[in-house]
């Protein structure tokens, strides 16, 4: 297999030494154990969906394209136990046929299930957590090739950090997710004027169950999906109407406007005024078909997690600094609402947050507008997402997170010698310090696997 690796989004390469498919849970912990012997590094990867160097290795590259099966599913409880590649979309599809799925998901479903709850990647809707909340149990291939089970009652010290774990505690093999009976949703989207969407802004997220808006730059407009659980029966958009709205308004219109844009970046101003014309789309569909939509046009991204109270204000900032410092930008600001949590390195933690994303087409500078908007964000105790770009480091990190020393320790217990580490971690983290190992130590259970229920 070549040796050499990219991210969905191009902004990282990477040369791993090797890169292998392990398809079972023995091949995860034969690999690690014999890096271990070789004193080498090791990583999992997903999708590679993340925009920062997250994934990146020089070491073992385990792709997990094999190892993407529904083991279990346990209708009372409604949970289902899952490999850990399995990307949402095939996840979804598959809960759907045991009258599944999950409570929330993001805007596109390519994600393997472990690269998302590692960066905690999260959808819209205020009264939901991040994916990674929604994780019951996991079982994590440690630094020595064994097997780590977790959950609420067993190891909960590492349950609470491991489930946003930037893939630096160890390989997570499989994952437990809490579920909710399949329900469908009732999606509208318009556009809307940007001053009114903020002046309504709470009666709009806590109006409805899932709430976002894109603000297009150099107009005055917002375009607005609302997402809502109905009782009414599946009326999916019609193959044209989807194909009409998600591939070539959504994607191959877009996509030219942004060649153009990127050609002459002086008539960027002028084709914005083109994306609000996009106009009203309404149906219902199964929730995961209107969570989720295919992205076929490549850009660099950058988020922020700010306190929900500071979202009216930061992002009239952002609207005036981009007017201020003349930036010429072809994509939206895309704006989401979800619940605090109580994962320690989740962006989320501790409180309602908005979640602030600019993108950038793909072969444009992102550097000077991300770094200003970092700068909006950070006055507001911003955290970056984990899987997108950003410019902080451990230094300023830690004081975000208050409860960082936390993980560290649970990091230091579980990898002292940095076998899962890379420079983006130890960049973002530091160098894990070696600390009392209290997991190993509790006769680890060999995790089993089985059929689909
Ligand atoms: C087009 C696009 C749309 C996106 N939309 C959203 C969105 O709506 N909401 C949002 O929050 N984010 C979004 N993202 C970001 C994306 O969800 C995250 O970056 C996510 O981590 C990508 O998942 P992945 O499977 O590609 O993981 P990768 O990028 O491959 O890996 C991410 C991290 O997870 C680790 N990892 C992967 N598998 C394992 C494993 N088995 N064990 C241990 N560690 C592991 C990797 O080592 C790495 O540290 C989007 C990205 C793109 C490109």
């Amino acid at each position: 297999m070549s040796p050499r690796w990219r991210n969905w989004g191009r902004t990282v390469v990477a040369h791993p030494r090797e890169q292998l498919l392990p398809g079972s849970e023995e091949e995860l912990c034969d690999i690690v154990r014999s890096a271990a012997r070789a004193g080498e590094r090791v990583k999992a990867i997903g999708a590679g969906h993340s925009f920062s160097a997250i994934a990146a290795t020089d070491g073992r590259l385990l792709r997990l394209d094999r190892y993407t099966r529904v083991l279990r599913v346990d209708r009372e409880r409604l949970t289902a136990e899952v490999q850990a590649g399995i990307p949402l979309s095939r996840l979804s599809e598959e809960l759907l046929v045991h009258g599944l799925a999950l409570p929330n998901l993001g805007d596109i479903a390519s994600q393997s299930i472990a690269g998302a709850i590692s960066t905690a990647t999260h959808g819209t809707g205020r009264g939901l957590g991040n994916l990674a909340t929604f994780v019951r149990g996991l079982s994590l291939v440690g630094a020595e090739g064994e097997i780590l089970r977790c959950s609420a009652e067993e190891r909960p010290e590492l349950f609470r950090v491991a489930r946003v774990g930037l893939g630096a505690l160890g390989i997570v093999s499989t994952v437990t997710l809490q579920c909710v009976p399949a329900f469908p949703l009732h999606a509208l989207e318009m556009p809307l004027r940007l001053d009114a969407v903020l002046e309504a802004l709470d009666e709009h997220v806590d109006g409805n169950d899932h709430f976002e808006f894109f603000w297009v730059p150099h107009t005055g407009w917002a375009l607005t999906k609302r997402n809502n659980r109905t009782e009414r029966g599946i009326a999916p958009r019609g193959a044209w109407a989807e194909f009409r709205d998600d591939v070539l308004l959504s994607n191959l219109g877009f996509g030219l406007l942004c060649r153009l844009g990127r050609l002459r970046p002086a008539w960027i101003p002028r084709l914005a005024r083109a994306l609000p014309s996009a106009g009203r789309v309404e149906y219902v569909d199964h929730s995961h078909r209107v969570f989720a939509s295919p992205r076929l046009v490549r850009f660099s991204e950058m988020e922020y997690a700010i306190p929900r109270a500071a979202a009216r204000q930061a992002i009239s900032r952002l609207v005036e600094m981009v007017k201020a410092r003349g930036f010429l930008l072809s994509f939206p600001v895309e704006v989401r609402f979800v619940a605090g949590d109580d994962i320690p390195l989740s962006p989320a933690f501790g409180r309602e947050t908005c979640y602030i994303a600019v993108h950038v087409f793909q072969g444009m500078a992102y550097e000077p507008y991300f770094r200003a908007v970092e700068e909006i964000m950070r006055s507001y105790g911003g955290r970056p997402h984990w899987g997108k770009i950003h410019f902080q480091g451990e230094d300023t990190l830690r004081e975000l997170y208050p409860e960082w020393e936390r993980f560290q320790a649970v990091r230091g217990a579980l990898d002292p010698a940095q076998r899962f580490s890379n420079p983006y971690l130890i960049h973002v983290l530091g160098r894990p310090a070696e600390r009392a190992d209290p997991f190993r130590s509790s006769s680890p259970a060999r995790a089993t696997s089985g059929p689909a229920a």
